[in-house]
């Protein structure tokens, strides 16, 4: 499948801190299914895909079409922790992050 986001590359599976995600080796953004981003958050913070606002002003390039894998339907996007804006599939809760927001949002529910 390729990267939902920049549709340059196939994705490809990688593992980080032992979750397995799929990663677009050109954008370098990654495609986490619900389960997934609550298991790399640190434990008690799970909830943060439950907890994204929807913007209903979406942001350029953030607001780029990234298509689900699953549900094949355009991600949506979303207000994560710290104000950062992220494709967030309504249907089945998985997230696209971009290079390095995994970093922020980590960072962000750690403060909070
Ligand atoms: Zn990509
Ligand atoms: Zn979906």
């Amino acid at each position: 499948m390729k990267c939902p986001k920049c549709h340059k590359e196939e994705m490809l599976r990688e593992t980080y801190e032992n979750i397995e995600i799929d990663r677009c080796p050109v954008c370098k953004g990654m495609y986490l299914d619900r389960g997934e981003l609550k298991a790399l958050l640190a434990k008690g913070q799970g909830n943060i895909a439950d907890n994204l606002k929807f913007s209903p002003t979406s942001d350029i390039m953030d607001a780029l079409d990234a298509f689900c894998f699953r549900c094949n339907k355009k991600m949506t996007a979303a207000k994560a922790p710290g104000d950062l804006d992220v494709n967030l599939c309504e249907n089945c809760g998985a997230i696209f992050l971009d290079q390095g927001e995994l970093a922020t949002l980590q960072f962000n529910t750690q403060r909070s």
